[in-house]
């Protein structure tokens, strides 16, 4: 009989959406005249349609397959080299950062790219040969879910988290942007936008991370999957405007987020050819050589016509596009942080990311906030408990929906919500 990889016996709760969909599905049954009225800003799904120029990018890519003349096959597996060529570009050399077309891997998004990362790294707990792993607590549940089945932490423990794993407070005090750790650490995820908390770290802030991880041999596993959504300049919207960070960082991109692109699945890592590792005598190796020879091995890459659209996005009117889309989601934001706050909820996020989140009125606890709001509202939020730890307490609201239902949804919150 085949032996299982048990770690996957240690997920606790299970991703915990699923726990959501099953609340949901429960109050429409108990309730069917008021299932019809439910809205659902809970799972951070975009809702508008995609960007006119990839629509088109698509169509043509279809096209090219039909004929002889023009069609494709396989690819190289990190992508063609005009389509990184033009994401280098736009993304990175426009802005002044040095990174080449070269330190692009193309895939089909950040959440495989968190999964696959991991392969290129040493498994195991720290105890056992594996690397010391940090996260923020919140987080985005990808990360820690990820290291658990690879086998980098301890089990489950009782008052939520896992042996093994170091948590970093993001809370109100610190702005959810947490510090370096004191202790020794070998990898740390951020993300910046951040999901769920909506808060951004200011180019000091993330300054100080590049210099300890420089300072400790530690690389930052970035996620910058909300980058769009800065509209401070002052503040980064990429790791690598921090010098430095070449040597130190990778970075999640996607364009789920941006153009809307989560059901056609694009995304990309930047792997700089300065990052190292090391191997466990202490020898020094370049992650990109590990990183490339997984995608050759692993995956023929990402499909042409995605690949065409991914491109068309780079275009100036693509990149005009996704700035209209992702202005829409953030007038929506504004609207719901508005609605919040006006009821003398405490509030944060929503101004450079899609997310507000919202501190529970006191004594109320995030489960009990998300069950009081469906009931009252029929109104999905997010638990911040699903978070971790440290986001009990609080609720988040994702601005993703289409205008009309954030305008009601704002209507009905001020109806629940105590002021
Ligand atoms: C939505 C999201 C992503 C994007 O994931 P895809 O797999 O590219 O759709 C990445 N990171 C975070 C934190 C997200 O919320």
């Amino acid at each position: 009989m085949a032996l299982i990889n048990d770690h996957y016996l240690k997920l606790a709760a299970g991703y915990f959406f699923p726990e959501i969909a099953r609340r949901v599905a429960a109050f429409a049954e108990a309730n069917p005249a008021l299932a019809p009225r439910i809205i659902r800003c809970g799972v951070g799904d975009v809702t508008e349609p995609l960007p006119a120029v990839a629509i088109e990018a698509m169509r043509s890519g279809v096209d090219d397959l039909a004929r002889r003349e023009t069609f494709r096959g396989y690819g190289p597996a990190t992508g063609h080299e005009s389509v990184r060529r033009a994401i280098a570009k736009v993304d990175f050399r426009d802005r002044g950062i040095a990174i080449e077309a070269d330190e692009i891997f193309l895939s089909d998004g950040s959440k495989p790219d968190a999964s696959a990362f991991l392969e290129i790294l040493a498994t195991g707990t720290p105890g056992q040969g594996g690397n010391r792993i940090a996260v923020c607590d919140p987080v985005y549940p990808v990360y820690v879910d990820n290291n658990v089945m690879a086998g980098n932490t301890g089990p489950a423990l009782a008052g939520g988290g896992y042996e093994g794993m170091t948590y970093l407070p993001a809370t109100p005090e610190n702005g959810f942007v947490p510090e370096p750790p004191a202790q020794p650490v070998d990898v740390a995820f951020l993300c910046f936008p951040n999901n769920p908390t909506g808060s951004v770290a200011t180019r000091e802030q993330l300054s100080r991370w590049v210099e300890w991880a420089l300072r400790h041999d530690a690389l930052l596993c970035f996620d910058a999957a909300y980058e769009a959504y800065v509209r401070d300049p002052s503040i980064p919207r990429s790791i690598f405007e921090i010098p430095g960070a070449d040597r130190c960082a990778m970075e999640f991109r996607s364009f789920s987020k941006n153009g809307g692109f989560t059901g056609v699945r694009a995304g990309y890592t930047v792997v700089p050819k300065a990052l190292e590792g090391r191997t466990r005598t202490g020898e020094r190796v370049p992650l990109h050589r590990l990183w490339s020879r997984r995608w050759a091995t692993c995956s023929n890459g990402v499909s042409w016509p995605v690949q065409k659209a991914m491109e068309a996005l780079c275009s100036p009117e693509g990149q005009a596009q996704m700035r209209a889309l992702v202005d829409f989601y953030m007038g929506n934001a504004a609207i719901l942080r508005e609605a919040c706050a006006s009821k003398g909820m405490k509030v944060w996020g929503g101004v450079h990311a899609p997310y507000v989140w919202v501190a529970c009125p006191e004594g109320i606890g995030s489960w009990e906030m998300f069950d009081r709001i469906l009931a009252d509202a029929q109104v999905v939020v997010t638990p911040g408990a699903g978070f971790g730890r440290l986001g009990e307490g609080f609720f988040r609201i994702s601005a993703f929906n289409s205008r009309e239902n954030v305008l009601e949804v704002a209507r009905r919150l001020a109806k629940v919500v105590p002021g």
